[in-house]
């Protein structure tokens, strides 16, 4: 739980929300051919098809959304996912939303610990539906490092923005580093030692969660931009 500082402020409302949906759909709009193209060497050629279709979708959903506070707006969201979004990545993206929204409860605001525990439990959620670890080379290789860079910076002392940003550079290294495994899970893993020497679309999709995560930050009213 909280344990004092910046952290405790509870700062990050349904706007903050609203612009992470919307950057990530963003992110995901312009990086969605070359997302389908790493599908098509490991997979089949649909994840940057099925990402943006789903966060068009989501887009639409946060028009009928306006009154609605931060913990509704992710579950709805991760709903349309979960039932809207053909392949492995939708419902797995859409359960994590949920659990990120049912983590953060009925409450207007929340802060960064509380964004830290709906982030664990998104983790623990597409961990539970898709059984991956760590290194089967899948979202879960760039969700993992990335929630862990955020605890760290927070127990830094870190601001949202520079505990986005280490969760970014974070997530973006485990895409990376998914590159000389061998798939474990997933289409992908039907291919054997031919999925190796290619990064998973999967994780590069998660490390764009999180670049939209820290535009969403730094965008707020009132932040500066220090780095
Ligand atoms: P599909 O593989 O059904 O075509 P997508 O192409 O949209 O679905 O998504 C593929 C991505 O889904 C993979 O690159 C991988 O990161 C992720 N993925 C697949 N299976 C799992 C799983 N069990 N756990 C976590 N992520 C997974
Ligand atoms: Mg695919």
């Amino acid at each position: 739980m909280a344990t004092g500082g910046a952290s405790d402020d509870k700062s990050l409302d349904s706007s903050f929300v609203v612009g992470w949906i919307r950057e990530l759909a963003d992110q995901i709009r312009g990086q969605r051919d070359y997302l389908t193209q790493l599908d098509a060497a490991i997979g089949d050629a649909d994840h940057g098809i099925n990402m943006d279709r789903g966060m068009t979708m989501a887009v639409a959903r946060l028009g009928e959304m306006t009154e609605a506070r931060p913990g509704a707006i992710l579950v709805s969201i991760g709903d349309s996912l979960v039932l809207g979004v053909g392949g492995a990545a939708g419902p797995l993206y859409g359960t994590g939303l949920r659990s990120l929204g049912k983590a953060l409860g009925d409450e207007d605001c929340f802060g960064l610990e509380d964004l830290l525990a709906g982030l664990r439990s998104s983790l623990q959620a597409i961990q539970s539906l898709g059984a991956a670890s760590v290194g089967d080379k899948t979202i879960v290789d760039a969700f993992a490092p990335a929630v862990s860079a955020f605890e760290r910076a927070l127990r830094a002392g870190g601001d949202v923005v520079s505990a986005a940003t280490r969760a970014r550079e974070a997530a973006e290294e485990g895409a990376r580093s998914t590159i000389p495994l061998q798939a474990r899970k997933g289409r992908a893993s039907y291919l054997g030692p031919r999925s190796v020497g290619h990064q998973d679309p999967g994780a590069t999709s998660t490390a764009l969660v999180f670049t939209a995560l820290e535009r969403a930050a730094a965008a707020r009213p009132g932040v500066v931009e220090t780095q």
